[in-house]
């Protein structure tokens, strides 16, 4: 029986009136959030997300929604909308003082206008409280990094998983080489239609025109249809676009509605995804960290590469684990450069500062050759209750020390000894257990001195070899080094002798030259102070030696490492090599002291260059077993196969002899220390 027009247009008065009155509940509900974000910023404690405040509210909603016979998951998920905005409101207000969210900003995304990126990017600045934002579309992910990268650009938005696809590879890895830092993301439901012009109808469409990622997630529609071909196009709204230049009618877009409305085309079939959830998730990406303040719920992200042994991946898991820090994803990307070994790509809920995270982070890096933070940003995939777990608060957001305890103003004393760390050099493992003797000329000054050198040293129980081919002398009329012949050379006689090798670096252009023929970088005392160089060392996958600048004092040492490490590179080695004092009967005042200083203060490898310190020859066997005896990891010591020829530093080479009485000296005590050598 057909309902009476009456009734039918009561009914749609009742629920227009209704809408009306939900939208306007929902705006009081709003200023209500509001009113209390502003209450929390002034206490200044409180954090955005109430967990058992929003479980009461949860769970009263649901028993008011079962009690009116509606059902209990649909309540749920409306509810958790509204408690997701209300956490995004709460945002601005607490971060209400953050200089960064005050200005007008530039964001770059890849695709045009009506794209899934330009209307996520929208959605999410819209909560950012910055003072308006202009949105540029960019044709590939590479164009919005280097125009960040530029500062064309304040921030880049791009896709980094979707629910159906899976992992977007190429921003992964434009992310860890351009070291970009990762300041918020946004989680967006992507809703593909099938549009053509005006006019069109779906049995004539014989090609479609998309994202590749969008052609794999419809393609269980697209074979239902007949015999279309798959046009592979830059951008879904950019698809779109190009049907209204194109002749042929028989082309069709996928993309979303919006992208499809606002250029006049005609839409022939909804939502056509193979699954029904589609979401993106994308990233909001920036030169500088961005952290939030400790109250908002985030999420921190991470990159490492495991120091390569049994088990590391357990125990790298396990101390997550352990520290109660849960992991939203975790995914492997190979290495090309190295094949069969694999950088991990990890999020974990909980703020960078919160103490269980911070202190599980410096665990981690311990075993790791590759580690970086890549953001602690908003976390907004929280969609499980099960996620709903109390965080804790810092009190004080301080960015999480690196290499010790150096940021803050005056190093405390750590009474909980740092996690000491071990790494392969090559094929030598240096750290924590072990001492490692480096041994070999100042300079590489020809084949036959290098190779000669080599099989003293090694003869000797030397395990690492050294030789500058870029020497950085205090004259310009000095021998400067053989430069790149010179690391020939050195490759070859660490080759034939099984010994990894190490040489000074003195410039960027020079980092792949020399990363492609030896096994670890030494930064000089010179150098130390290089930042620019320290840097780029931090991105490499590559041990760096850093030596102590010869007026720098112990913190100012930590925080040159600091820059290695935070670029990502965890292998560093610390090595003093006397530093500039009144005192002027040595080259330098070899500081012993510094030693356990450093290794009180960092989980760092420290090492002794007993070498530059003294200057001359009697005094290097007796500062080394010193240094071996204060607990230093190891030496780097200079000796020439005929001193009285060297072209460098001669006065203070090792002989042949005086290696072998070095090493008898050394013995007993790396012996009495249990250390293996
Ligand atoms: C060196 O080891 O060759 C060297 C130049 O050392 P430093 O930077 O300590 O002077
Ligand atoms: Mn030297």
């Amino acid at each position: 029986m057909e309902p009476k027009l009456e009734t039918l247009i009561a009914a749609r008065q009742e629920i227009d009136e209704t809408d009306r009155a939900l939208i306007r509940l929902l705006a009081r509900r709003f200023d209500a959030v509001r009113t209390v974000a502003s209450a929390k910023a002034e206490s200044g404690e409180k954090p955005v997300m109430d967990n058992d405040r929003e479980r009461g509210v949860l769970s009263a909603w649901i028993r008011d929604a079962e009690s009116l016979g509606l059902s209990a998951p649909f309540a749920r998920r409306i509810l958790k909308e509204i408690l997701n905005h209300s956490r995004r409101l709460q945002e601005p207000v607490v971060e209400g003082g953050n200089p960064v969210r005050t200005r007008k900003v530039k964001v770059g995304y890849q695709g045009v206008a009506g794209s899934y990126s330009s209307q996520a990017s929208a959605h999410l600045l819209a909560t950012r409280s910055v003072q308006g934002a202009e949105f540029i579309g960019y044709p590939m992910f590479l164009d919005v990094v280097e125009a960040l990268q530029t500062g064309a650009i304040d921030y880049g938005f791009l896709p980094i998983e979707n629910s159906i696809g899976g992992a977007i590879a190429d921003v992964n890895r434009l992310l860890i080489d351009n070291l970009l830092h990762i300041v918020d993301e946004e989680v967006w439901d992507v809703d593909h239609v099938l549009a053509a012009r005006k006019g069109t109808r779906l049995e004539e469409i014989k090609v479609v025109r998309s994202h590749p990622a969008a052609l794999v997630q419809c393609e269980g529609y697209l074979r239902g249809m007949d015999e279309v071909t798959r046009q592979p196009w830059f951008d879904t709204a950019g698809a779109a676009e190009s049907l209204l230049e194109e002749a042929d009618r028989s082309v069709a877009a996928i993309c979303s509605e919006e992208a499809a409305r606002a250029r006049g085309l005609d839409i022939l079939a909804t939502s056509i995804a193979d699954q029904e959830r589609n979401e993106t998730r994308f990233l909001l990406l920036a030169r500088d960290p961005e952290v939030p303040d400790a109250r908002v719920p985030s999420k921190t992200s991470l990159v490492f590469r495991l120091n390569h042994h049994e088990g590391t991946l357990a125990h790298a898991l396990g101390i997550f684990s352990s520290a109660g820090a849960n992991l939203t994803r975790i995914e492997s990307r190979p290495l090309p450069a190295t094949p069969w070994e694999y950088l991990f790509f990890v999020d974990v809920e909980g703020h960078q500062n919160a103490p269980h995270l911070a202190k599980a982070l410096q665990e981690l890096r311990g075993s790791c050759n590759h580690l970086r933070v890549l953001g602690t940003y908003p976390h907004r995939t929280r969609s499980q209750e099960a996620h709903l777990e109390p965080e804790s608060v810092v009190a004080e957001p301080a960015p999480a020390p690196l290499v010790c305890e150096v940021r803050q103003p005056e190093p405390e004393p750590v009474s909980d000894r740092p996690s000491r760390t071990s790494f392969k050099v090559g094929s030598v493992v240096v750290g924590e257990g072990n001492f490692t003797l480096i041994a070999g000329p100042c300079a590489v000054e020809s084949r036959q001195q290098i190779l000669d050198g080599a099989r003293m040293v090694r003869a000797a129980g030397a395990t690492i070899l050294r030789g500058g081919a870029f020497k950085p002398r205090t004259s310009p009329y000095a021998f400067q080094g053989l430069g790149l012949e010179g690391l020939k050379f050195l490759e070859e006689a660490g080759r034939e002798n099984e010994m990894p090798t190490v040489t000074e670096i003195l410039t960027i252009e020079d980092i792949f030259a020399v990363a492609a023929k030896v096994d670890m970088f030494q930064v000089g005392a010179r150098n130390m102070h290089n930042f620019a160089l320290l840097k780029e060392l931090g991105k490499m996958d590559k041990p760096v030696l850093l030596k102590r600048g010869m007026s720098a004092t112990v913190k100012e040492f930590l925080l040159a490492a600091e820059y290695i490490l935070h670029g990502g590179n965890q292998r560093v080695i610390l090595c003093e090599r006397g530093i500039r004092t009144f005192e002027t009967s040595t080259r330098a005042t070899l500081d012993l002291a510094c030693v356990p200083v450093l290794k009180r203060l960092t989980h760092l490898p420290v090492i002794v260059d007993p070498s530059h310190a003294a200057g001359e020859r009697e005094l290097v066997i007796p500062l080394a077993l010193a240094a071996a005896a204060v607990g230093a990891d190891g030496l780097i010591v200079e000796a020439h196969p005929n001193p009285e020829e060297a072209l460098c530093d001669k006065a203070q080479a090792l002989t042949r002899e005086d290696m072998g009485v070095l090493v008898a000296g050394l013995r007993p005590i790396v012996e009495a220390q249990g250390k293996k050598w």
